[in-house]
């Protein structure tokens, strides 16, 4: 058919896989169109995930570290909470990130078209703007990153105090009283940014734990620093009906930790999951195959079924992660370019940065039990790491797994301040084979939290005798 543009490369969705698929493409020569259905680049991530949420998370954990010097001796007055100021940093961070995109895009050639994507066949994909106006492209390989949004409990009101993570993150007032569906990552982080305003939280979880996924003795710790924001800490229970009504949303619970009776909110945030976007771009007309949930499968190279179609990101499965995202949008962007590239990753670290943040990688010390793997395990306390001490926060400790046969490590968890940036190098050594000898010889910096590294793999060693 006919086409008003044409390109080697189409990339569908401008999130941490989209952009980093296209500007990977570019680099390598080959023509690219970035399709966005909105105005400005950087996907969920940038504009109303991981960026805004983190802009928000750093205020809460220096508002509330402020408040705790008290012990160190200095005090101040109770924070003066200016919520559009606020805002308005959050939307600064947004702006400054997805406006030097815009501008990487453009430093490349990379022709950005606004509007909604769909496949029209296999070589076509066409795009309608806001205005109404479509515009037809053709493309010779094409990358589809359209993410995923978040899933929608069905018994909600439509109100505005029945929120997702987007609207969480607009900030619209402090409401008293939150409820946070989910006890995922996700509903914990924004959570603690409402908790550090002043909010008081309950929070409710269909399975028994919250953050699920990471091992428990990390989880504990933060649970028992965070105990004061909680009213209600409902496990094993559903929310089954709401209404909303002039004095807030009344929520029905069912199960192990429910309320008598329905309870008031002044905000409720569902947080139970996104859902990927694979049903919403025509992947019929193009012959790509998407399974019942909205997932595109894809091979290692991130192929789909259609040999010169790509999938990239959120929407080829979990974990839903932007750094997973990136990697295989580089993996996509060198197959189609005619590298040997493959998603090769041992291992995707994860990270709650909550107060204190819990990152992990790999082997869980839970996975390990279950599947029979036995490991030898290196932990090292933070009330013995000189810098943590001096840090006013020991609560933590970090935690490595080695396989016990070749000594090699296989997993780590670290729960504490900045473990989140703590964690990769334990995704480093994963990655490069290390042993608990390479990691333990390695010399750290004093004092610091990363030595905590070292220390945990002399543990595991039978080494470590002088604990600083
Ligand atoms: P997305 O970022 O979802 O981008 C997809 C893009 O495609 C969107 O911009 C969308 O508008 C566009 N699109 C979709 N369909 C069409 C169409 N038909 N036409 C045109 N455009 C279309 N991950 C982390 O790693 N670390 C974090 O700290 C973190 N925090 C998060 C906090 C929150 C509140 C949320 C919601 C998520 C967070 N995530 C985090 C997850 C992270 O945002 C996602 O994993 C990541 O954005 C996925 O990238 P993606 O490229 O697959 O898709």
């Amino acid at each position: 058919g006919s086409a008003d543009a044409q390109c080697d490369v189409l990339v569908l969705g401008a999130g941490p896989g989209g952009y980093s698929a296209a500007f990977r493409a570019a680099d390598l020569g080959l023509s690219v169109v970035l399709v966005e259905r909105y105005s400005t680049l950087g996907g969920v991530c940038l504009n109303v995930g991981c960026i805004p949420s983190k802009a928000l998370l750093h205020t809460a954990a220096v508002m509330e570290e402020a408040q705790s010097l008290v012990k160190h001796g200095i005090s101040f007055e109770k924070p003066a909470i200016d919520l559009d100021g606020l805002r308005a940093y959050k939307d600064g961070v947004v702006g400054k990130l997805t406006g030097g995109l815009a501008g990487m895009a453009k430093a490349r050639k990379v022709k950005v078209v606004t509007g909604v994507g769909a496949f029209a066949d296999p070589h076509h994909l066409t795009v309608k703007s806001a205005d109404g106006a479509t515009q037809t492209i053709r493309f010779a390989s094409a990358i589809i990153a359209a993410g995923s949004q978040s899933v929608k409990l069905p018994f909600l009101p439509d109100d505005s105090r029945v929120v997702d993570s987007t609207g969480a993150l607009q900030l619209a007032s402090i409401p008293e009283k939150m409820l946070v569906i989910g006890g995922g990552i996700i509903g914990q982080e924004m959570g603690t940014v409402y908790s550090a305003l002043g909010t008081r939280l309950d929070v409710v979880e269909m399975q028994n734990a919250l953050m699920l996924g990471a091992d428990r003795d990390l989880v504990k710790v933060w649970e028992k620093m965070n105990k004061r924001r909680f009213d209600r800490v409902m496990l094993n229970t559903r929310t089954v009906n709401a209404a909303a009504k002039d004095d807030g949303i009344w929520v029905e619970f069912e199960g192990e930790g429910a309320p008598e009776g329905p309870q008031r909110y002044d905000l409720v945030l569902q947080a139970v999951g996104r859902a990927p976007n694979g049903k919403r771009i025509g992947a019929d007309k193009a012959g790509i195959a998407v399974t019942d949930r909205g997932f595109i499968d894809v091979d290692t190279q991130m192929r789909t079924n259609v040999s010169h179609i790509y999938a990239i990101g959120d929407i080829v499965g979990q974990p839903m992660l932007a750094h997973k995202a990136v990697h295989e949008g580089h993996v996509a962007a060198e197959a189609i370019a005619g590298q040997k590239s493959f998603f090769d990753a041992r291992v995707i670290p994860s990270v709650a940065y909550t107060d204190p943040e819990v990152a992990w990688v790999g082997l869980t010390e839970e996975q390990a039990r279950d599947r029979g793997i036995k490991i030898e395990k290196g932990l090292f306390p933070w009330a013995a790491s000189g810098r943590a001490i001096a840090n006013g926060r020991d609560e933590g400790f970090t935690k490595l797994l080695f396989d016990a046969d070749t000594h090699r490590i296989v997993g780590g968890g670290i729960v504490g301040t900045h473990a989140g940036d703590l964690i990769s190098e334990v995704v480093l050594a994963i990655e490069m084979g290390a042993d608990a000898v390479d990691i333990g010889k390695t010399i750290h910096p004093h004092p610091t939290l990363g030595e905590s590294i070292g220390m945990a793999a002399e543990v595991a060693e039978g080494s470590c005798t002088d604990i600083p």
